[in-house]
C-alpha cells in the first residue's frame, strides 16, 4: 500500500533545511508521495528510513529495458492512468513474431520484411521495435537456429518464446548478451526460467493463468528477481482489457508490488483486420508490448500512427524547426509559403507542394507548434509577427522577389503583412489540399 504524505513526513528529520529545494519538510513528502520528487533529492534522510520509503519513492510501474545498447526500448514507468494527468513516458512496443518451423530462405525472406516495417510520418522515422522467434517446432536444436538467424539479420530486440528452459537455454547461449525478453516463466518452469534470466542478465515475462494467479506467482518471482513483464495469459480482447486496465490501475492507484511492472499482450485472431484492431486495443489500454503476426505494412502503419498520438505530450505538441523549407530544387525565382511550425500543419503543406511539382520555399514561422488558426487567435502568426520572422530567417537573400502566400484562413492578416513586411501578399487556399490547383495557376 503506498505511504501518505504524512506517513513520509513522520519519517523525515523534520529540520526544514530546504536543501531538497522545498521549502520544508512536509512539502518534500507530499511531493514525494505524489511522485514529484525524489528521496534522493533529501541529504538528511536515515538509512533506515529510506529503506522504508524506497518502496514509496520508487516508481509504481517498474521501468525494464529489453534489446542492445542502441536499439533497446524501454517499458514501464508509467506513473498515470490517463494522459491528461501528467503524460505517458514509454511508447507501446510492437513485436511481430517469426515461428522456428521457418528455415533457409523462408525465413530469410521473412525477418527481411519485418525489418522493412518503418515508415517516415511528420518528419519522423517509426518503426516496429522488436522480433519475437517463437519455437512452435519443439525443438531446442531449431529454436536455436531460428534466433542466430534472425540474430544475425536484425538489430531490432527479441523476444523469445518457449517454455521449455532447455530451448530458451539454447536461444539465450546465442543472444544473451543482447538483452532479449525472456518469454516465459510459468508455475511449472519459473525455477529454472529465473536461473537463465539471471545467468545472462535478461528481463523475464512471468506468465499466469488470469490476474490473481498471475500476482500470486509474480510475488514468488519477485522474491529473487525482479526485471520482470507481466503476462495475465488471457487471449480473449475484453477479458484481457479489463485484467490489463486493472494491472495499471492496482498499480498507479493502490501501489499493489506484484502488479507493478509492464505488460506484454498477445493478438489473437486470425484476421488480419481485427488482428489490427485487437493490436490497437492493447496499444490504447496498456500494453507496454504486443505480439502480433501482423506483417503486412498495410496492417503496421494504423498501429504507428495510433501509437504516435498517444504518446504525443499534449503539452508540448510535435514541432518542426522555424526556418524556411527549399522543397524541391528551389531558386531564386521559386514561389514562397507561410505556415506554422505545428509538425501535422507543415508536413501536411509540405506534402501537397512536393505533390504540386512546383519546387518552393516554405517559411514555418514559430508559433510553439499550434496549427494555423489556433496561433493566429493567440496573437502568434499575425501580420507583425511573420514580418519579424521573415526578417530573421533570411527570406531576402533567399529568393530574388517580394511575393509570399498566406494561407486561406487568415487572409485577415493581409494589410498588416504587406505593412510590416513591404512584400506583395497573396492569399491561398484555406485548405492545404488546394495548393496543388493553386500552385499551377499562380506559378507554373
Ligand atoms: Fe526536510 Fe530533507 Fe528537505 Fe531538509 S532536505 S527540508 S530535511 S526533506
Amino acid at each position: 500500500m503506498a505511504l501518505t504524505g504524512l506517513d513520509i513526513f513522520k519519517l523525515l528529520p523534520k529540520t526544514n533545511c530546504k536543501d531538497c529545494g522545498n521549502p520544508t519538510c512536509l512539502a518534500f513528502a507530499m511531493a514525494l508521495a505524489a511522485s514529484k520528487t525524489s528521496i534522493e533529492n533529501c541529504p538528511h534522510i536515515s538509512e533506515e528510513a529510506k529503506e522504508t520509503l524506497g518502496g514509496a519513492s520508487a516508481p509504481p510501474i517498474k521501468l525494464v529495458k529489453v534489446g542492445k545498447e542502441g536499439y533497446a526500448r524501454e517499458l514501464g514507468d508509467e506513473v498515470v492512468l490517463f494522459r491528461h494527468d501528467k503524460t505517458f513516458y514509454h511508447p507501446t512496443c510492437f513485436a511481430v513474431e517469426i515461428s522456428d518451423t521457418l528455415t533457409g530462405d523462408a525465413l530469410t525472406a521473412k525477418v527481411e520484411k519485418v525489418n522493412s516495417l518503418t515508415f517516415e510520418r511528420v518528419g519522423e522515422l517509426v518503426s516496429i521495435d522488436m522480433i519475437a522467434v517463437r519455437n512452435d517446432s519443439g525443438s531446442p536444436e531449431a529454436f536455436e537456429i531460428a534466433v542466430k538467424a534472425v540474430a544475425e539479420k536484425t538489430c531490432f530486440a527479441t523476444v523469445l518464446i518457449s517454455e521449455d528452459p532447455a530451448a530458451m537455454e539454447k536461444g539465450l547461449a546465442v543472444i544473451g548478451t543482447s538483452k532479449p525478453l525472456i518469454y516465459a516463466a510459468t508455475e511449472a518452469n519459473y525455477e529454472k526460467m529465473v536461473d537463465l534470466a539471471k545467468k545472462f542478465d535478461c528481463p523475464l515475462v512471468v506468465k499466469g493463468d488470469g490476474l490473481e494467479a498471475t500476482a500470486a506467482l509474480v510475488e514468488k518471482v519477485a522474491a529473487s528477481y525482479k526485471e520482470l513483464v507481466i503476462d495475465t495469459g488471457t487471449r480473449a480482447l475484453s477479458q484481457a482489457l479489463a485484467e490489463i486496465t486493472q494491472i495499471r490501475r492496482l498499480a498507479i492507484k493502490k501501489r499493489f508490488r506484484p502488479l507493478g511492472y509492464p505488460v506484454i499482450a498477445f493478438t489473437a485472431s486470425d484476421d488480419p483486420k481485427e488482428e489490427v484492431l485487437e493490436a490497437s486495443v492493447y496499444a490504447a489500454k496498456y500494453a507496454s508490448i504486443v505480439v502480433l503476426k501482423a506483417d503486412e505494412k498495410s496492417q503496421i502503419l494504423p498501429l504507428m500512427a495510433q501509437r504516435m498520438n498517444i504518446y504525443t505530450d499534449p503539452q508540448k505538441p510535435s514541432q518542426v524547426e522555424p526556418k524556411v523549407y527549399a522543397i524541391g530544387a528551389a531558386t531564386k525565382e521559386s514561389p514562397v509559403y507561410v505556415t506554422t511550425n505545428f509538425s501535422l500543419t507543415y508536413y501536411t503543406v509540405e506534402g501537397e507542394i512536393s505533390g504540386s511539382k512546383i519546387p518552393s520555399y516554405i517559411i514555418a514561422c514559430p508559433t510553439d507548434g499550434t496549427s494555423v488558426l489556433t496561433a493566429w487567435a493567440a496573437g502568434k502568426f499575425n501580420g507583425d509577427k511573420i514580418a519579424e520572422f521573415m526578417k530573421e530567417c533570411g527570406i531576402d537573400s533567399v529568393v530574388d522577389h517580394k511575393n509570399i502566400v498566406i494561407p486561406g484562413y487568415v487572409a485577415v492578416i493581409k494589410g498588416a503583412l504587406e505593412e510590416k513586411s513591404g512584400w506583395k501578399v497573396m492569399v491561398g487556399p484555406a485548405e492545404a489540399s488546394g495548393l496543388p490547383a493553386f500552385a499551377k495557376s499562380y506559378f507554373a
